[in-house]
């Protein structure tokens, strides 16, 4: 059995959803579970209505539902022959449109849009891409039947991202897929959309179809995890800021988790957890050309490969300083300064601290930095009245670079390339850290400079 993922540009036209029908059956014998993501567009089209509506902009809105409407139509009166499966497709497909004008209606009227809210609106997305690709393989004579994942994936009530309870979804999965599979029909299950305890519809974050098939893979005993897109594996850097990035064959799951985390959005950093507990190869391939082999992520990876694998970078951060003689040697401050973010929610991507200039810089997401700092002020309050912190600083729009390899373990050099390569492109290294697994180096830049640094880094390795 194979889990193989679909994202949003392989399900996104009349033409990309013929090669997935064309995908599927030449992998028939392999018994395949399909998990895809909404329409390209559709999520970003629903959030952004829901939006709309709340600022009361009912023309823009309604645009924007008709639009929907038309986009799923032409798909289903290009690939659906007429005839009763048809008819019910276009029901179906009309009654949620016209749910989701219901919420829209809700959303308008009351002035409000809870996080809760967003994902029961985001999920109309994934419904309804995954009932018109299950009519579409079954229009090909491919038995098919579309699976809502929100009764099988359990998560708690985190909306906008959800954490997931594995045991319970395992078993709910293995429960509901499995009969199908043996009865020789292929599933086509929603990425990013599950549920809570209540019942109520969450989501497991942006771009989270990749965690859903790690899950499903994984809790069905998958030989492997496909995960079908539209460039040919993940790359040496983001194609879109380096024009000569090239795909890697292999590479570990660690080295996939890290270029996920900062940046390489090819792939989700969750999905590498239940690949990695069940031990799941994931393969990453195209849609655009499918016999194109593709990256195999496992845990072997390629050790023979370069020792720098990737460079990538990450947006839209803000950098917190915290400076004052009296944190040097002070125990427990950098807990208190943690406990402090996840107070108000605010996940640290980097932390970097110099001791003999009294500093510790945090990144974080740039939109949390006006909760950060004044939670942190509150806290270092006593330091900051009797000036062991001498102040918390803000600075907006920084990104990570972060360059990712297991090769660069125990090997001198890597550092200075990287920095030599960052000093004659001319850029300006704000703080830097490696952690001691020596997988990554990563340092932080003003954003205006990011792709310069990922350019020049990617030359000084000759990635391409
Ligand atoms: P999907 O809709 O299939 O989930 P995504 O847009 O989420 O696709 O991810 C694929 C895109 O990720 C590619 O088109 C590419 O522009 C971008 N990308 C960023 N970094 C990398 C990388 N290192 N390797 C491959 N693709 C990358
Ligand atoms: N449709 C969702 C998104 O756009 C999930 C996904 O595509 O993976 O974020
Ligand atoms: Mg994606």
């Amino acid at each position: 059995m194979i889990t193989m993922k679909f994202g949003g540009t392989s399900v996104g036209d009349a033409q990309r959803l013929c090669e997935v029908a064309a995908i599927v059956r030449s992998h028939l014998s392999r018994r395949p579970v399909v998990v895809a993501s909404a329409m390209s567009g559709v999520t970003d089209l629903l959030l952004g209505t829901a939006r709309l509506a709340l600022e009361r902009k009912k023309d823009e809105g309604l645009r924007n539902t008709e639009e929907l409407r038309r986009k799923h139509l032409e798909i289903v009166m290009a690939l659906v022959e007429p005839g009763d499966a048809r008819d019910r497709l276009v029901r179906e497909q009309g009654e949620l449109i016209d749910k989701l004008e219901t919420l829209f209606r809700g959303v308008h009227l009351l002035g409000e849009l809870s996080p809760r809210s967003l994902d029961a609106i985001a999920s109309f997305g994934e419904l309804l891409s995954c009932m018109q690709i299950a009519a579409i393989l079954e229009a090909r004579g491919i038995p098919a039947r579309f699976v809502d994942a929100r009764p099988l994936i359990r998560t708690d009530s985190s909306y906008g991202e959800a954490a997931v309870d594995i045991a319970v979804s395992n078993d709910r999965i293995r429960a509901a897929l499995l009969p199908l599979v043996e009865s020789g029909v292929v599933p086509v299950v929603t990425g990013f959309v599950a549920s809570n305890a209540e019942e109520i519809t969450t989501t497991l974050g942006r771009s989270g179809s990749d965690y859903t098939a790690s899950i499903v893979g994984a809790a069905l005993g998958c030989s492997e995890i496909w995960i079908w897109t539209d460039v040919d594996g993940v790359m040496t850097a983001d194609p879109r800021v380096v024009e000569g990035a090239s795909p890697l064959g292999e590479i570990s799951y660690r080295e996939a988790a890290e270029m996920s985390y900062f940046g390489a959005k090819v792939i989700h950093p969750k999905a590498m957890q239940p690949a990695i507990e069940h031990g799941t190869p994931i393969r990453i391939k195209n849609t655009f050309n499918p016999s194109h082999p593709g990256t195999l992520i496992s845990s072997a990876g390629n050790s023979s490969a370069k020792i720098v694998k990737n460079v990538t970078s990450i947006d839209k951060l803000g950098l917190v300083a915290v400076e004052g003689s009296g944190l040097m040697g002070a125990p427990g401050v950098i807990a208190r300064l943690f406990a402090a973010l996840a107070r108000v929610g605010v996940n640290v991507m980097m932390i970097s601290q110099a001791s003999s200039e009294h500093n510790v810089c945090l990144i974080i997401p740039e939109q949390d930095c006006r909760r950060a700092v004044e939670e942190l002020r509150a806290e270092l309050d006593p330091e900051l009245a009797r000036k062991a912190v001498e102040a918390v600083r803000v600075r907006d729009s920084v990104s990570i670079i972060a360059v990712v390899g297991e090769g660069m373990r125990g090997v001198p050099g890597i550092a200075a390339r990287t920095f030599t390569a960052a000093a004659r492109a001319d850029i300006n290294v704000i703080a830097i850290a490696q952690g001691s697994s020596e997988l990554n180096i990563s340092f932080v830049v003003d954003q205006s400079e990011a792709h310069r640094a990922v350019r020049a880094i990617h030359d000084a390795f000759d990635l391409g």
